[in-house]
């Protein structure tokens, strides 16, 4: 017999995917037209109380798109956190910048607004109008915090800190559909905001993403570049060089469906971190991380922080080697090959976060005795 194998994070596909997929596939609208595509966004607009959204093939071309339409450009620079699924600095490289990393709080995980205002204030410069960074040279171009976890970073204080440096913010909300900060939507804070609905996130669509935003323009345009910038269908013309990127109608079905149970995924995902919560109450040497003050999380991903790099590591282990999966933080993108020549300011809490640091099971319907089991192993001495 096989043991049995719980996942860190598996899809919960238990709504109308079926009938809605079958419904493409009935009609033939399998591919880039059909109304799923539309109705998504529509939806998805309204549920994040933004103006536009704009389907694409992953949060990636996402990031991506947005880079491009804030006018990030060649030779330039992007502020980012350094503590962040790797996307976040490809997509900045896709537009030929390179990555500036400032730290993270411990609180939130996200881009720390003190942090930024230090680098901006102490490192950057004016120069014809343009900010600059002064050990590079290169103009600060845009600044994508990242929801990290489900968790929102503080991030009416990153963009103010960034309007008065007149930087674009793009928000990285691909882990933080259904989190809020103040009552208002992750992802809907600054210039666009951007969302994954790859397999592991809060929805999936099998492979997706969205650009949001309350930019008319911007939005147009996001949507010209998705569909490789044409401008007369019929006759093929193109006014600029544009992608691939739109959403397929089937993987928009997927996600209607899913996104119909987003407020269920978001109950059983609160009622698994609260259970986290009360079984850890009083464990030593490990914290689970909570919802930041102000705030309401998706508790996408549960996360528990320990004393040492060599306690996480070792309890990473017993829970795989038990049937649980669990996963350190992703590797801090400051010590990635691409990225190590790169100057930045201190990064000390992303790398003790990196190194103390341990997800675990978060599906949306773990069992309460897996969950109960997960942490019998997590207080095991
Ligand atoms: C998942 C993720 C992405 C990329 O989304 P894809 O849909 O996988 O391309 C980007 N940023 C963060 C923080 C993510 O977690």
């Amino acid at each position: 017999m096989t043991k049995r194998f719980v996942a860190l994070h598996e899809p919960v596909l238990a709504g109308n995917e079926w009938k809605y997929v079958k419904d493409c596939l009935d009609s033939g609208w399998v591919s880039t037209s059909g109304g799923y595509v539309t109705r998504f966004e529509n939806e998805m607009a309204r549920r994040l109380g933004v103006g536009h959204a704009v389907a694409v093939t992953n949060g990636t071309a996402a990031l991506h798109l947005a880079m491009r339409v804030v006018g990030v450009e060649a030779g330039d620079e992007v502020v980012v956190p350094s503590l962040t699924f790797i996307a976040t600095c490809n997509a900045a490289v896709y537009q030929g910048a390179v990555p500036r990393f400032v730290d993270v709080e411990e609180s939130t995980f996200g881009l720390d607004p003190a942090a930024l205002a230090r680098f901006l204030e102490s490192g950057t410069e004016r120069r014809d109008g343009r900010v600059v960074a002064r050990d590079t040279g290169r103009r600060i171009a845009a600044c994508v915090p990242m929801h990290a976890l489900g968790h929102p970073a503080r991030i009416d204080e990153i963009v103010a800190v960034c309007a008065r440096y007149g930087i674009p913010v793009v928000e990285d909300a691909a882990e933080a559909l259904g989190t809020s900060y103040k009552g208002k939507a992750a992802g809907t804070f600054g210039r666009a905001g951007i969302l994954s609905f790859n397999g592991n996130k809060v929805i999936t669509t099998g492979g997706g993403g969205m650009l949001v935003t309350d930019d008319e323009a911007l939005a147009g345009r996001a949507r010209h570049l998705s569909t490789q910038g044409k401008k007369d269908t019929e006759r093929y013309w193109h006014d600029e060089t544009g992608y691939n990127y739109r959403l397929p109608n089937v993987n928009a079905a997927i996600g209607c469906a899913q996104l119909e149970q987003l407020d269920s995924f978001l109950q059983s995902k609160r009622r698994l971190a609260e259970l986290y919560r009360r079984e850890l109450q009083g464990a030593s040497g490990v914290r689970l991380v909570w919802e930041p003050a102000d705030a309401r999380s998706n508790f996408w991903m549960n996360t528990v922080v320990f004393e040492s790099a060599e306690r996480a590591e070792e309890i990473g282990r017993r829970l795989n080697a038990e049937g649980f999966g669990s996963r350190p933080l992703w590797a801090p993108c400051h010590r990635q090959a691409m990225f190590t020549s790169l100057p930045h300011a201190d990064l000390s809490v992303t790398d003790r976060l990196w190194r103390t640091s341990l997800n675990i099971p978060s599906s949306a319907n773990l069992a309460e005795a897996d969950a109960k089991a997960v942490v019998a192993l997590l207080r095991r001495k």
